[in-house]
Parts: C-alpha cells; sequence; structure tokens
C-alpha cells in the first residue's frame, strides 16, 4: 500500500486506505456475497452455518433494506447480538439534505472518516434518477466543474458508493414493508414489492472519476446490478468519464453499462483547456475508445456530454465538428448539451438560450439527437457534476495553485 504523499496528486488510480471503524466492527454493506460467508466463517460458524446466515443477511440488506441484525426475523434470536458485535450495515451519514420546488433532492454526505460528498437525486415523470458520487474530489481539474477545484481527498467504498443508493431507497421510502419469516418460504413479489419505484435509473456523474476508481465502482456497480442484490439493470446505469481512455475498454467488459462521455469540445485546443484531461488522451483517441466500446450499438448508444460555455465552444463551426467527428467514427451517439450552471469562482458564462438552440438545431439536422438538458434544482445548486460542499471557499490563486499541482501530475 503506497502512503499518499502530502501535497502530492495523483491522477493515476491509486487505492487509499480507508480508516478502519473505530469500533472495529467489519462493514458488510458493498462486500460480495461469498465475502460475507467468509467472514462469518472466519468469525466461528461452521461452513454451513456461513453459507446460509451469508445468504440470509445478504437477502436482508438488499431486498429490505434492513441495517440492524435485531430486525432479521429469521436469523435466531440469540444469533443477532453476536452478528451486530462483530459487524454493521453502515449508510453514509446525512449531513444536509435539501430538497427543490421540482422535486430535486440533495444531499451532503459523510463518510465514517469525516469526509463529505454529495448525492443527487432527480424525479422526472417517467423515471427517477440518483447522481452518485465515485471519489472525495478528483484528481482532474475540468475548468467549469465545482468538483475539479477539490483535491481528491480519497477513492470512495464500494460499501460507500452502494450506500447512496440503499440511502436513497430510504429516503424515498422504497423498502418493501411485508413481512418475510424464512428465506425458504416463497414469497409472492406483491407482499413485499413497494409500488410506484421512484429510483429507475443511475448515473456515475456525481463527485470524481469513477474510471480513476475502477474496482470499487466495478464492485458496487455489481452489487446494484444483481438480480439477488438491487436488481437494477444494466441499461438503466450510465457511467460518465472524463475519457479515461484505457480503462473504457475494461469498463465495458466488466460493468456493462451505458457509457457518457464528457466531450465538451471539439478542437484540441478548447478542450485541452477546459477538459485537461485531453492533454493525456486526445480527442481522436478517445472517440476511437468510444467506437471500440464493448456494448454499445444503436440501441445503446454513446452519450457525448457537451456543457454550453459562452464564446468558448458553443458556435456553429463548433456544431458543425462535432457531427463531423461522430460520423468519422461511426458513432452510435446522442449527444446531451448541458446549459453550465455557475459556481462562485468561475470563469465561464453559460451560452444563451439561442445559441443552445441553433447549436442543438446543427446536430439534430443532421440526425443526432441533441436534446438540451434542463436545469433542475438550481434552487438549492444541485446539478450532478457541480456537487459542492457548501464549507469551502478558495480564493483565485488557491484555486490556479491546485490547478496547477493537478496539470504537473497529469504531465508525470
Ligand atoms: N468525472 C466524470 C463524472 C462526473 S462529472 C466526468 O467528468 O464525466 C458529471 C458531468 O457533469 C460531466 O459531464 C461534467 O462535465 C458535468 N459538469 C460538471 N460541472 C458542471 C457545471 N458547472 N455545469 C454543468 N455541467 C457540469
Ligand atoms: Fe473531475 Fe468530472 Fe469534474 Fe472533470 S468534470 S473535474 S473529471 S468530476
Amino acid at each position: 500500500m503506497n502512503m499518499p504523499v502530502p501535497g502530492h496528486i495523483d491522477p493515476v488510480p491509486v487505492p487509499r486506505e480507508v480508516t478502519p471503524r473505530e469500533d472495529g466492527r467489519i462493514d458488510l454493506l458493498g462486500l460480495p456475497r461469498k465475502q460475507i460467508a467468509a467472514l462469518f466463517e472466519q468469525a466461528g460458524l461452521d461452513a454451513r452455518q456461513a453459507k446460509l446466515r451469508g445468504k440470509q443477511v445478504w437477502h436482508w440488506i438488499y431486498h429490505r433494506g434492513v441495517s440492524d441484525f435485531e430486525a432479521m426475523t429469521d436469523i435466531a434470536k440469540t444469533m443477532r447480538p453476536w452478528l451486530t458485535e462483530r459487524f454493521v450495515i453502515a449508510r453514509p451519514e446525512v449531513v444536509e439534505a435539501q430538497h427543490s420546488t421540482d422535486g430535486t433532492r440533495k444531499w451532503l454526505l459523510r463518510t465514517a472518516d469525516n469526509h463529505d460528498f454529495e448525492m443527487v437525486f432527480i424525479p422526472d415523470a417517467d423515471r427517477g434518477t440518483l447522481c452518485v458520487s465515485s471519489q472525495v474530489g478528483c484528481t482532474l481539474n475540468c475548468r467549469f466543474c465545482h468538483t475539479g477545484t477539490m483535491r481528491l481527498v480519497r477513492n470512495l467504498t464500494p460499501g460507500e458508493i452502494v450506500g447512496q443508493v440503499m440511502l436513497a431507497r430510504d429516503a424515498l421510502g422504497e423498502w418493501p414493508k411485508g413481512r418475510m419469516d424464512g428465506l425458504d418460504v416463497e414469497e409472492s413479489e406483491g407482499d413485499y414489492t413497494s409500488d410506484g419505484r421512484l429510483l429507475t435509473n443511475i448515473v456515475m456523474m456525481g463527485m470524481g472519476e469513477p474510471l480513476y476508481n475502477f474496482d470499487n465502482v466495478r464492485d458496487a456497480l455489481k452489487i446494484v446490478m444483481d438480480g439477488d442484490g438491487l436488481a437494477l439493470s444494466k441499461r438503466r446505469i450510465t457511467l460518465s468519464t472524463s475519457g479515461v481512455v484505457p480503462m473504457m475498454e475494461k469498463c465495458g467488459d466488466e460493468i456493462g453499462v451505458n457509457l457518457a462521455v464528457s466531450l465538451h469540445a471539439v478542437t484540441k485546443e478548447i478542450r485541452d483547456e477546459i477538459v485537461p484531461i485531453n492533454k493525456k488522451y486526445g480527442i481522436e483517441e478517445l472517440l476511437q475508445a468510444c467506437a471500440d466500446y464493448p456494448g454499445a450499438s444503436n440501441a445503446r448508444r454513446i452519450t457525448f456530454e457537451y456543457v454550453m460555455l459562452k464564446d468558448k465552444n458553443d458556435s456553429d463551426d463548433d456544431a458543425r465538428e462535432l457531427v463531423r467527428l461522430i460520423k468519422k467514427f461511426k458513432l452510435p451517439a446522442k449527444v446531451n448539451l448541458i446549459p453550465f450552471n455557475p459556481w462562485p469562482g468561475a470563469v465561464y458564462e453559460c451560452s444563451t438560450p439561442e445559441r443552445i438552440r441553433a447549436f442543438s438545431n446543427i446536430v439534430f439536422e443532421a440526425g443526432i439527437s441533441a436534446p438540451v438538458r434542463t436545469p433542475r434544482g438550481r434552487d438549492i445548486d444541485a446539478a450532478c457534476g457541480q456537487l459542492k460542499t457548501a464549507a469551502e471557499k478558495k480564493s483565485r490563486a488557491e484555486l490556479d495553485r491546485i490547478a496547477a499541482e493537478k496539470q504537473a501530475a497529469l504531465e508525470d
């Protein structure tokens, strides 16, 4: 395990050790099923018991949202304190919960070792999308992104990533209410499935670059997609990357979710400026990786995110170049035009609605879907990807210093 060097920012995925829980108990959330059984066995159960208890506990965690062993009614009363002494089923702590007038909800969450990160829920008529964070901070520094002004504190663990989904289901009241007396008794769906499921989609578009925390994101999403876990289809999950080219194929192979790519610019000059990872992996290389993305097809298109920045990337020529590139690489693509959500200290402005409309029309006319994303939760500052901790306000000099540090690390 590498010790993080103070002040050194590393743009490559260096998993940082999580501070162990003070009470010495092990958090079961986010662990693979097999590992839960293995831990029970290590703690003294015989193999058969460990397997059975593992299965029961797993079911309570992911089908019922239960986090208290005492509530696990099919586990012997004497067994429950034994579990409680050794294990926990944790949730991230909620520091603050905000509710927008348009239904958007935002949570400021805290890890057990006291790092804050955010999560956003965006309800629509036909779906409910949870925007999940993968890291506290980010090693990259896209110039329009508030998270980019923060140093990377650490990667979130699989438990902290799945924990966000669990917490959202807690908050939305989505856990089944019915009784479950024994796993062997077949329950009919209607007995315990909640109606009107609110959380239908997940986007890895919160804080952090998910492909720089690949293993943890993969392990978390495996549980989210597991038919016996949270059972959300991979078609309802989208991972957004700023363009970590070497990890993209692995992402398609090992996770298999939909891909979104934060393109944001079509020339080297502009993309180098606003998405600095472009200096490492350029546009052509990125688009080739998109063309090769396992599982992409006309039925499962790659989303290109394009934040609209006034007089920066929003001209008719930019729109035409975007079309040319998509056609050149024969990409099954849709474009998501995102009005820039300003934050204090940001050096950009959002394009005018007319400009965004004109840009969108050019792309549409070329036969590529290019909807403009409606800003949501603006009253609580909740746009996905602009997740900010209220706490810190940095000076321009400090922001420049962080940008320079990150840039230097990227060039190593
Ligand atoms: N690191 C990943 C995922 C998190 S960012 C990535 O960059 O793709 C999720 C999305 O929100 C990205 O497309 C990002 O460019 C966008 N975003 C960040 N800050 C924004 C802002 N201030 N206004 C609008 N979109 C923003
Ligand atoms: Fe990191 Fe994504 Fe923000 Fe860029 S846009 S700084 S990659 S979170």
